[in-house]
């Protein structure tokens, strides 16, 4: 096993998860197998329960782990699917330990801070990392964190077992560059390099994040104050977007520089055209629509957080750079549509497309729903995803099928018309197969109306035939984490975390009036609806799943990319 551990100086939040991502994406392209685990040292089990203004957005895998955001990133640079195992955090390290000593497992030993954390720690990634030959093992907070320790040990004695050789430290700083002096320090770094020599770990690469390309005077400073070669302080300025890093590291010879340390070649040569090509739609399409989110306006104290709906975000900007086109969103804050006397056509004027992302509670609904109701007048592009679904059907019950007060029982448990409702036999289902609580988590299949116009999405990307190779290599592999139910013709599969559904009481009335369900998953003998859509309009569709967190650069999800080309027409 070769370990190329990640880690963070200084403040979080400088891109260390991207650097992780590139530097897997660049051994990946010449042409080597990685995969990635991050740490998380909180003690929440796993970030399920978390508020989005914690930590971000919940990151949903296909076996249904609920985790941290970057394990996106890595998905996402890299191409694969990762298990929730690859995110390991404090709190399920003492869980298994504290397990394993109530089932007798350490035979009357005494369970200890060292050996017992560290050695789970590394039995974790040993496990997430078998077959694969390299593993990015990105430690989340920053150098110095109390809570980072047992970790830091961990790698140690990684080092110790596998040889130094095959271990390498990349240590991800900033460089702040103070507005009254103008001038680029490097002192901070410094001192996260002397506090991991403390821990006795020696860094072997400092990535230098600043505002600007750091010097050679500066890298100098670095190998002077802290014994870094100055060749292995990589220069990683601010970009545009994130699919530059790896291009930007390239620049810098990193990954040759990393292959040279584990003294290893490329088996491949690189081919970054269409990356290339990608980066460069991204930076400068050829115009730019304007999308409308309307959602909760997440803040933390004066400031807005961004990060709660990265994968939307990035879906958007993988299907937007797919047609050579920009997509700026906008964050339409819900509770103010829902507001008496709000002007909504005022409001969502000059937008080529309104999405309706997930979100739980009641907060704000009521102004979804009227932003739906004009998408619908008004044949605005509409895409809903999950809660966005769900409103989408009320809101036509109520102002299509005139079923008066219709709502999601999430909302208005005692609606006359709950069009949205808990299905208590799926619920029972899922408590016995011990997937989540009562949420359907992670990838299921969804069977599709063939011309439907969720059909021809994902036929087009060529996705429906990928799927439908991989549904036939899951029917060997019996342990597999997927649910597939009982498919019949073409299927996909998406990643789900919800726990309501379309009623399935209401579907034929609703149905009657208009609504194309066009996708379904149906498990013991129960069809849970999985797509709508308004086939009258040129683009108003809505999915019960979240595509966001399947696309890529190089794989958009397809409901994006064609609900951003009827925006675009
Ligand atoms: N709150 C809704 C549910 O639980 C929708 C969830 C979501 O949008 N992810 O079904």
């Amino acid at each position: 096993m070769r370990i190329i551990v990640v880690l963070g100086g200084i403040f979080s939040g400088i891109g260390k998860g991207i650097v992780a991502a590139s530097i897997g994406r660049i051994l990946k392209e010449y042409g080597y197998s990685v995969t990635a685990v991050k740490i998380d040292p909180y003690i929440n089990f796993d970030a399920g329960t978390m508020r989005p203004t914690e930590h971000g957005e919940v990151w949903v895998t296909d076996d249904g782990g609920e985790i941290d955001q970057d394990l996106g990133n890595y998905e996402r640079f890299l191409g694969i699917s990762l298990p929730k195992g690859n995110n390991i955090t404090t709190g399920q390290v003492y869980w298994h330990v504290i397990r394993n000593e109530r089932k007798g497992r350490y035979l009357g030993k005494t369970v200890q801070f060292i050996p017992h954390i560290p050695n789970e720690i590394k039995r974790r990634i040993a496990e997430a990392g078998a077959g694969y030959d390299f593993v990015i093992v990105e430690i989340g907070g920053v150098v110095g964190d109390y809570e980072n320790l047992p970790f830091l040990f961990a790698m140690r004695s990684f080092e110790v077992e596998l040889g130094r050789n095959n271990v390498v430290y990349v240590l991800v700083s900033y460089m702040p560059v103070p507005e009254h002096l103008g001038e680029m320090k490097t002192k901070p770094t410094q001192q996260a390099i002397r506090m991991l020599n403390e821990s006795g770990i020696f860094p072997d690469f400092v990535i230098a994040r600043a505002s600007m390309p750091i010097d050679s005077v500066r890298k100098q400073k670095i190998e002077t104050y802290a014994n870094i070669g100055s060749e292995n302080v990589i220069s990683a300025p601010d970009v545009d977007t994130v699919y530059e890093v790896p291009l930007q590291l390239e620049n810098e010879r990193m990954g040759e520089k990393i292959l040279h340390r584990f003294g290893l070649q490329q088996i491949k040569k690189p081919d970054w055209t269409e990356w290339n090509q990608m980066v460069a739609r991204i930076k400068s399409p050829s115009r730019k629509l304007r999308i409308a989110m309307i959602g909760k306006y997440i803040t933390s104290g004066d400031f807005e957080l961004t990060d709660s709906y990265i994968s939307i975000n990035q879906a958007l900007e993988h299907a937007a750079a797919t047609l050579d086109i920009g997509a700026e969103i906008t964050w339409v804050d819900s509770t103010r549509l829902e507001k008496i006397g709000t002007d909504i056509a005022k409001e969502l004027s000059g937008f080529h497309g309104v999405i309706v992302p997930g979100g739980f509670g009641s907060s704000g609904i009521e102004g979804k729903i009227a932003a739906i109701k004009y998408c619908r007048d008004n044949d605005i592009p509409y895409l809903g995803l999950c809660l966005g679904l769900q409103l989408a059907v009320v809101e036509y019950a109520r102002n299509v099928c005139g079923l008066m007060g219709a709502n999601s029982t999430e909302i208005d448990p005692q609606t006359p018309h709950p069009v949205i409702d808990v299905q208590k036999s799926q619920v029972a289902l899922i408590k016995k197969s011990k997937y989540g609580a009562s949420m359907r988590l992670g990838a299921y299949a969804a069977s599709l109306m063939k011309n439907s116009l969720v059909w021809h999405s994902y036929k087009k990307t060529g996705r429906m035939e990928r799927d439908m190779r991989l549904i036939e290599k899951l029917k060997n592999d019996p342990g597999n984490a997927f649910r597939i139910g009982d498919i019949s013709g073409d299927c996909i599969i998406e990643r789900h975390r919800h726990r309501y559904e379309v009623n399935p009481k209401y579907t034929e009335a609703l149905s009657k009036e208009g609504i194309v369900f066009s996708g379904w998953h149906v498990r013991n003998g129960e069809k849970l609806m999985e797509f709508i859509e308004l086939p009258k309009l040129r683009f108003f569709a809505g999915t019960q799943a979240h595509p966001e967190f399947k696309s890529s650069l190089t794989d958009p999800a397809p409901l994006f990319v064609e609900f951003l080309r009827a925006a675009g027409e």
